[in-house]
């Protein structure tokens, strides 16, 4: 079996919840999807072909239920609808960040964590002890930061 979904399936376990089989088909199309962050209709349309007696409904109430078990990280890239993904760190460890592009609308992962000084300060200043943060970056991938400069070089 997949590690990752072995993974899921214990903390599942220990969180003495049933693992149905329909909840099984949705935590798979996660593990097995090349798409990190997916809304409810995108996991739907996977899981589908899976299992077609699924309802959407019962995507949406999965995912929540998931996300409440910290299975999955629920999601706000600002386009308007939730997006999932598998919280697939170990127990300890920040959370990676996003990127995201204002152009493409693509989204990019930031592993390293790169907030140890913010932490410390806040630490020393507001006594008040980070465990936990997710950043949004907000900008332009580097093929639409060509696309905005030539249509600068344009307009000159
Ligand atoms: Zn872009
Ligand atoms: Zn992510
Ligand atoms: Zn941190």
């Amino acid at each position: 079996m997949n590690i990752m979904m072995k993974r899921m399936k214990d903390k599942i376990k220990d969180k003495k919840c049933k693992m149905t089989s329909q909840r099984q088909v949705i935590l798979r199309a996660f593990v097995e999807s090349d798409i990190r962050h997916m809304n409810a209709e995108e996991v739907f349309e996977i899981v589908k072909k899976m299992s077609p007696d699924i309802g959407l409904a019962t995507v949406y109430r999965t995912l929540d239920l998931f996300t409440e078990m910290d299975l999955l990280k629920k999601l706000d890239f600002d386009d308007g609808c939730s997006r999932y993904e598998l919280n697939d760190r170990d127990n300890e460890g920040h959370f990676h960040h996003h990127l995201i592009c204002m152009g493409c609308g693509k989204v990019w992962e930031c592993q390293d964590d790169l907030l140890e000084t913010l932490e410390s300060i806040l630490q020393k200043r507001l006594h008040f002890h980070t465990v936990d943060h997710q950043l949004k970056v907000y900008g332009y991938c580097e093929d639409c930061e060509k696309k905005r400069e030539a249509e600068q070089g344009e307009h000159e």
